[in-house]
């Protein structure tokens, strides 16, 4: 069965290519590199032994999307492709919405004319915004994100909705995923953001290789265990199995959208993340107590019931496991 990942050679659209291909699949990627590189398909090569179709192409371009259907016999779609740092969102919401929100028109319009209605979504936590409870549940209604990051998610999963209310031959499914960290055990496929980092475990990798000096811990007066924030990590290669088992699941299902929830449903706080990754790795990552990072929640974290039922899917891998992958990635990728 051929797949393909548009945004493929980014962080989990190249693991979850790897996955893919190691069950069987045919992998084809599209990818406009605005946040990955070209080398990324010789890795997963490297790693699978398998090919891999590229194409250069902004998933906006109708054109050269239809090329890519008109020559490949694609039967599903996973939607890795847009721009996520939140930060970056709110200074730039145009860029934002013109590229996330006109992709996945761009796309599922293809997609509909080339009578493919399949289709697995990469949502985020970040749809569900404030609730009553940390521990999210699908069947909380969407909330109001903090950033026009996640307010494209909450209107690329309505549209969805919408489509398949239209025309109900669609088969959807909709991944909210947690937080994602760690790297492919081969040290060859990871995160490597540009710039200084935004996110917890690219800073702590940096830090750890000393491009960093320190780290700062936005805040440890959260109501806590420790005082700093909880969130729920998972490695980036259980998430990709996620994608496997959704895509099997469209395959055994009737049409409609459904709706997962991609977490370990443990949360862990900002501490244990630098101590885990400081003694598996035994090596030092200096940090100091900062104020708290505006719009920061004290903790949420995944039910992940719904997936483990449904899919048969649950994250196998362990914070020592995310914190050794990353490291074994960046002391390579980034020095
Ligand atoms: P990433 O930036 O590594 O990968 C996204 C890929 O999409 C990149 O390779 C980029 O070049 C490509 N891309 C962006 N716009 C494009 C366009 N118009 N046409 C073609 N290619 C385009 O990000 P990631 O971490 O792999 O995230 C993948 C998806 O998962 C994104 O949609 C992201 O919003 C979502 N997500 C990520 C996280 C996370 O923490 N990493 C959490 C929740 C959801
Ligand atoms: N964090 C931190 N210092 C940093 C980056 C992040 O203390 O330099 C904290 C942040 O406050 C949050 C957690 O680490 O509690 C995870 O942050 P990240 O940005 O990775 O994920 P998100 O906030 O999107 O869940």
């Amino acid at each position: 069965m051929k797949i393909l990942l548009t945004g493929g050679t980014g962080y989990i659209g190249s693991h979850t290519a790897v996955q893919l291909l190691n069950a069987g699949y045919d992998v084809v990627i599209v990818d406009n590199l605005v946040n990955s590189k070209e080398d990324t398909i010789d890795k997963i090569k490297q790693i699978t032994g398998k090919e891999v179709k590229f194409y250069k192409a902004d998933v906006r371009d109708a054109e050269a999307m239809d090329k890519i259907f008109s020559e490949n016999d694609i039967e599903g779609v996973i939607h890795f492709a847009g721009l996520k740092a939140v930060g970056e969102s709110c200074e730039k919401p145009i860029e934002y919405y013109q590229n996330n929100l006109d992709s996945t028109l761009t796309l599922v319009d293809t997609m509909r004319k080339h009578n493919v209605k399949k289709i697995v979504f990469s949502s985020s936590a970040t749809i569900y915004g404030i609730q009553e409870s940390p521990k999210y549940v699908e069947t909380m209604k969407r909330g109001t994100p903090s950033s026009p990051y996640g307010t494209t998610k909450v209107m690329i999963e309505q549209i969805l909705e919408d489509v398949y209310k239209a025309d109900p031959e669609w088969k959807i499914s909709i991944l909210r995923y947690f937080n994602p960290v760690g790297a492919h055990e081969s040290g060859l496929l990871g995160e490597d953001p540009k710039g200084i980092p935004n996110n917890l475990m690219p800073y702590i990798q940096k830090v750890a290789s000393k491009q960093l000096e320190q780290l700062t811990i936005f805040g440890n007066d959260y109501n806590t265990p420790d005082g700093t924030c909880r969130r729920d990590y998972l490695h980036v290669v259980d998430l990709a199995n996620g994608h496997l088992k959704a895509l099997e699941k469209l395959d055994g299902s009737e049409n409609g959208v459904y709706i997962y929830n991609l977490g370990t449903g443990n949360p862990k706080s900002v501490l244990e993340m630098v101590n885990t990754f400081k003694s598996v790795n035994n090596i030092d990552v200096p940090f100091k107590f900062g104020p708290r990072r505006e719009g920061d929640l004290d903790e949420f974290f995944a039910d992940p019931t719904k997936a483990e039922k449904e899919l048969d899917w649950k994250a196998e891998k362990t914070l020592e496991d995310m914190c050794r992958d990353s490291w074994n990635f960046a002391k390579n990728a980034m020095n």
